[in-house]
């Protein structure tokens, strides 16, 4: 990356409050671009109607910056950018690389191919080559939604490898571990991938720090990224705190949600201090700001630490 300066971005998604896993992805992101002198950028993922209403985005802004984890300029909301999505579908379709798809989910489901590696389904290719007629007589029924295809297993393009900067060197054949992924769905709505892909580039993202949940969806985002003639960013994936029964930190352990920790904790530095042990950062003293973590952060540690953390309640 030589010397261009680092941008990354927190990217959350307003569905409900922030809980310890955001808060310990948020941290990373933040110590990793603090630790570099970077910029640090906000982007509200509200792709989904549902994450539109509710107290979740103002509750959000409010905890980060409970927590001084800060970021430059205006929050980004991906509701505001339909635009730019829909332009960069249209620039995918003109090259034929598109179709449209016309499956329910039951269909899909009772056509699953074996799942991938994060458990989407494999798509089996129904709709990959019907006639322009069978094209207008399911358009008349319901709306389709768009899918990408993605190249031959045999053909190189199709294979995509990257250096994750935690989980080392991964490696996908996209027609074996995911198939033809959907850009947007039937109701209109940007897909994820596709959103993401075009928003890091536009806000000139080269650096992503986020849970390995999302591991498995980055070589469909760098497919993407060739595609559309993006850079690639450089990817730091990180481990995922689970409760524990096993189960991912979700946003109904309402108990770790950021509502009761700030209660808890009482002030950031206590809680920043604890989530970044769970992360092996450990300064001699407690941290009195966050910025007093800066100096501790290093990817090795990170590296060393990369199996899924267990948070027992009872630690708190
Ligand atoms: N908005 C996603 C989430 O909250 C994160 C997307 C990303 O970091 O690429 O899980």
């Amino acid at each position: 990356h030589g010397q261009s300066k680092l941008v990354g971005r927190f990217a959350p998604t307003p569905s409900g409050r922030m809980h310890l896993g955001n808060i310990y992805a948020s941290l990373l992101a933040w110590l990793s671009i603090r630790s570099a002198n970077g910029t640090l950028l906000l982007r509200i993922e509200d792709l989904d109607e549902r994450t539109r209403s509710g107290p979740w985005t103002s509750l959000l802004l409010d905890d980060l910056r409970w927590l001084g984890l800060y970021w430059e300029g205006e929050p980004v909301f991906q509701h505001d950018r339909e635009e730019l999505y829909r332009n960069a579908v249209e620039r995918l379709t003109a090259a034929g690389l598109t179709y449209p798809c016309f499956c329910t989910r039951a269909e899909l489901h009772a056509a699953s191919a074996p799942h991938a590696s994060d458990g989407t389904p494999v798509y089996a290719g129904t709709c990959r080559n019907l006639t322009p007629a069978e094209v207008a007589a399911r358009s008349a029924v319901r709306p389709p939604a768009t899918r990408l295809r993605v190249p031959a297993c045999e053909s190189p393009e199709g294979t995509i490898s990257f250096a994750d900067r935690v989980f080392g060197r991964q490696r996908q054949i996209l027609a074996l571990d995911c198939g033809d992924f959907l850009i947007r769905r039937s109701d209109g709505v940007f897909a994820y991938q596709l959103a993401v892909v075009v928003d890091d580039a536009a806000m000139k993202v080269n650096e992503i720090v986020r849970g390995c949940d999302l591991l498995s969806s980055t070589p469909r985002q760098i497919y993407l990224q060739r595609l559309l003639g993006y850079d690639e960013p450089r990817y730091g994936h990180i481990p995922l705190l689970l409760a524990s029964d096993g189960r991912r930190l979700a946003k109904r352990d309402h108990d770790l949600d950021m509502g009761e920790l700030r209660q808890r904790f009482g002030t950031a530095e206590h809680l920043l201090g604890w989530v970044a042990h769970l992360a092996g950062i450990t300064p001699d003293d407690k941290p009195r700001s966050a910025e007093e973590l800066v100096a501790f952060f290093s990817w090795d540690k990170l590296r060393e630490h990369h199996e899924n953390i267990v948070i027992r309640r009872a630690s708190l």
